[in-house]
């Protein structure tokens, strides 16, 4: 077993691009590290050169108290699973997963018990002797994560090991994943561009963007508390309505959120748990709700809760629950189009006419029609709120 540590590593391409900007990472002893990012972040970089595949420009990269940058791939025993499988075509299973084994002289009888031991933890059994044209894709990927496992390496590499599966298949072979980590407690890496994948299978999680580490933490910590505007509108699904905006006092002493022509009291216990927000008053600022932030006001209370008037535009219904598509008078930040880096601020300059889907999350409980207005309730308390850098507004949770 072993910890690895990447260490202010900068990567240069030699075509000059810079792949990999000031990158830092600590990972246990054991853990399950998943990076996640867009693709074209460095997630790839990253793994390669723990692997030993690629090259450091600047930095260190630790495996255990050892600075292994000079070590060549042999060296550091570490073990690489691809999604395209590498499978030998003209080998049969049990073939496959001996022929690490051979290339590290390991003798006949204890290459037999390695073979049987991984084909057994990966339900390979009844299939040593097949080819892997005769395996599912699901097949496929164990076996080459079996080639991993009988090396024993003291790090795991997976590089979106389950991108060619269907749906089903990489919800399976995703648990299996976690189990086999779990039961084997391998120090792994796992790198994938699905931020589903990523909270469902990481102990933690590190986000990356144009080569710089944004944000590493356990699933949950990233969806609750994210550093900054990127992270928060990458992890979660459908993702964060964030939205230009700024904080304005109202006559009444309390703080009002802009929303297009309508406005959002915070109540004082809210605005007391922004720290220095007063810093960010009367001028731009990017401010966030979560689908499930939005709720249907039964008509007797609705006046007790804040709540804007909108104009519903679609329902998807998914069955216990719908997503409410309307429309709003707000310029909201499109995480499709990509953030670029957070240092770019043309973002907050309003762009053409404010006009967006804003995306509510709602039990199905009631029928609506599309294309109505509708009266949206808003719980202040799942309000995120981002400096003009994008960086979060620190906020201290009673
Ligand atoms: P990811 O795995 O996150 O999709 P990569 O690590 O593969 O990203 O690539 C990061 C960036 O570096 C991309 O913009 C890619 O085009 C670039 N890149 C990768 N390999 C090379 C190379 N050999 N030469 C030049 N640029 C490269």
């Amino acid at each position: 077993m072993a910890s690895v540590k990447f260490d202010r590593i900068f990567k240069v391409y030699p075509n000059g691009y810079n792949a990999l900007k000031n990158f830092s990472l600590t990972i246990e002893d054991g853990e399950f590290l998943v990076l996640v990012g867009p693709s074209g972040c460095g997630k790839s970089t990253a793994l390669r050169i723990l692997a030993g595949l690629e090259e450091i420009t600047t930095g260190k990269l630790w495996v255990d108290e050892q600075i292994v940058n000079d070590q060549n791939p042999q060296q550091r025993n570490i073990a690489m699973v691809f999604q395209n499988y590498a499978l030998y075509p003209h080998m049969t299973v049990r073939q496959n997963l001996e022929f690490p084994l051979r290339m590290m002289q390991v003798s006949a009888k204890e290459r037999q018990q390695k073979i049987d031991e991984a084909a057994q933890k990966l339900g390979l059994i009844n299939f040593l002797n097949c080819k892997p044209k005769q395996l599912s894709g699901g097949q496929r990927q164990r076996v080459a994560m079996g080639r991993a496992i009988v090396r024993d390496p003291a790090v795991f590499l997976m590089d979106e090991p389950l991108s060619n599966l269907d749906a089903k298949m990489r919800v399976q072979i995703r648990g299996e994943i976690v189990q086999l980590q779990k039961r084997t407690q391998k120090t792994t890496v796992y790198v994938t561009h699905d931020q589903i994948e990523a909270m469902t299978m990481g102990e933690r999680v590190a986000v990356l963007l144009a080569g710089q580490l944004q944000q590493v933490a356990p699933p949950q910590e990233l969806y609750d508390r994210p550093a900054n505007v990127f992270v928060a509108g990458f992890i979660g699904s459908p993702a964060m309505n964030i939205f230009v905006t700024e904080l304005r006092p109202g006559e009444d002493g309390m703080l009002r959120l802009r929303f297009g022509s309508q406005s959002l009291a915070l109540p004082q216990s809210l605005r007391r748990q922004y720290v220095e927000l007063e810093a960010h008053l009367n001028q731009p600022i990017l401010a966030g709700f979560r689908p499930e932030a939005f709720f249907l006001p039964d008509d007797s209370d609705s006046s007790m809760y804040p709540s804007l008037q909108v104009q519903l535009a679609s329902i998807e219904s998914l069955g216990h629950e719908m997503l409410l598509y309307f429309q709003t008078s707000v310029t909201k930040l499109d995480v499709e189009e990509g953030y670029g880096e957070l240092v770019n601020k043309d973002w907050l300059l309003p762009k053409g006419q404010p006009n967006s889907i804003f995306i509510a999350r709602v039990p199905a409980s009631r029928p609506l029609l599309g294309d109505s207005p509708i009266k949206l309730g808003v719980d202040l308390t799942k309000l995120y709120l981002f400096k003009a850098d994008g960086s979060s507004i620190p906020r201290i949770f009673p």
